[in-house]
């Protein structure tokens, strides 16, 4: 069957992948000039299941208010995303409710988790390389309260076969050394052994070729201007190269999934919720952190990725602009300082990467996967922040969908109109 995927993030990449080795006659249109340099491009590179409850928690709304005039919080909503947010923003804080948002954290979870798994196996099978760190990830915490509620929570995980341990003190730092110069200034951490890490971009570079060995396609620099529709279904895609047509199409756009399927009256309810990054080359050190460490005051995390550090976070609703905005990187910098003051010698800020991405967020948590009331139009977006994490299951699923075999979720699970 001819297939068009649109996008080539690491969802679309990783999409193209299993749908040509399913068979399929493969071809994703990509308006960059390679894979991965839109949002799954500089990301915290963490594989983390552990991280699968949405961030739309109870009490979201009163976080999001405060935002409005404190340039350094964590969540950020600018006034002018307002009206872009209007219906998807009802849904987004309606499935804030406790027990939605423990529905959606399950539903999450499983995904995350089979993914993770899927991703071994391609790794091993395929002897891919793209920075992978396989020793699990630690949350810590400043204080002691948002610990407890992090380990509470945190016991759903055990559902789906994952495990963690809370630590403290000389504990912590059996399992991460390089907290040492802060264990004083923390309450303690969560260590998730299951959890890995690795660089999304290079994973998506290197599942690409693997994909272009199947058959598949990748026609760059070439971007969709409009869906068109006859009798009920999509006959051709508008691009920047003329017309396009195939027998089944996916939208895997990361945030622009929404405008695009929108240019035939679809409604995708994906936003955009900025994040930054800064790419700081180690240079020789050797202090720094094993796996990566997430900091749950800054809402960001430190990842060693090959020769850099990543540290990435902070979420602000902007609409779709992707320009940085200094003080939100200043919360990077600051993290880094505090967590790593021992790294100072060693930074050089004219050999920073700064980088910020939009990610595609879902209303509930979980991105939208499988068929759309077009019939032959098919999603694969609103991954949110755990788009790498979710990659390999969503691409598997929605490659089982397409393909009439019997899916590992009930395909209604992850469908556009599920509620
Ligand atoms: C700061 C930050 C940190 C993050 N950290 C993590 C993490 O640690 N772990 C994790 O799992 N996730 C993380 N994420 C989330 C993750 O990066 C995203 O969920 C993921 O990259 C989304 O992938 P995607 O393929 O859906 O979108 P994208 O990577 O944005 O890909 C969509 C592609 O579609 C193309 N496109 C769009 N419109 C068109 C068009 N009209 N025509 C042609 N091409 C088009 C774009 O150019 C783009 O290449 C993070 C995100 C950010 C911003």
């Amino acid at each position: 069957m001819k297939i068009i995927i649109v996008g080539a993030g690491v969802v679309g990449t990783t999409s193209a992948y299993f749908l040509a080795k399913e068979g399929h006659d493969v071809t994703v249109i990509e308006r960059q000039d390679g894979p991965a340099l839109e949002t799954s491009f500089a990301n915290a590179g963490m594989l983390t299941p552990s991280m699968a409850d949405p961030w739309n928690s109870p009490g979201i709304l009163k976080t999001l208010i405060t935002s409005l005039g404190d340039n350094k919080s964590a969540f950020k909503l600018r006034p002018k995303a307002l009206p872009s947010l209007l219906t998807w923003g009802v849904s987004f804080l309606n499935n804030s409710r406790e027990q939605k948002y423990i529905k959606n954290l399950h539903r999450s979870a499983e995904l995350a988790w089979y993914s993770l798994k899927l991703l071994d196996d391609i790794r091993e099978n395929m002897n891919l390389n793209y920075d992978q760190i396989t020793t699990g990830s630690i949350k810590v915490f400043r204080d002691k309260e948002s610990l407890d509620e992090l380990a509470e929570l945190s016991e759903h995980l055990r559902d789906h076969g994952m495990t963690f341990d809370v630590l403290y003190g000389e504990d912590l730092l059996k399992v991460e050394p390089s907290l040492e110069p802060v264990i004083d200034k923390l309450a303690g951490g969560v260590y998730f052994p299951d959890d890995q890490a690795g660089n999304a971009y290079k994973f998506s570079c290197e599942i690409e070729k693997e994909a272009v060995k199947l058959g598949a396609k990748f026609r760059y620099g070439v971007s969709v201007e409009k869906l068109m529709k006859k009798y009920g279904n999509i006959s051709s895609l508008r691009t920047s190269d003329g017309d396009i047509s195939a027998d089944k199409y996916v939208i895997s756009a990361g945030s622009f999934s929404a405008p695009l399927a929108k240019t035939v009256g679809l409604n995708i309810p994906v936003r955009p919720a900025k994040g930054y990054s800064i790419s700081v080359p180690l240079k020789g050190w050797n202090g720094g952190p094993r796996m990566p460490i997430i900091d749950d005051g800054f809402h960001a995390a430190i990842s060693p990725l090959g020769n850099v550090l990543r540290i990435a976070g902070t979420a602000e609703f902007a609409g779709l602009d992707s320009s940085l905005t200094q003080s939100r990187l200043d919360n990077m910098y600051n993290l880094l300082e505090e967590l790593y003051p021992d790294f100072a010698p060693y930074f050089d800020k004219d050999q920073v990467t700064e980088w910020a991405g939009l990610r595609p967020l879902s209303v509930d948590g979980s991105p939208y996967i499988g068929k759309t009331k077009i019939d032959n139009l098919y999603v694969n977006t609103g991954h949110g922040p755990l788009g790498w994490t979710m990659a390999a299951g969503s691409a598997k699923l929605l490659t089982d969908i397409i393909s009439g075999n019997e899916p590992d979720f009930n395909p209604a699970t992850f469908n556009l109109d599920r509620s």
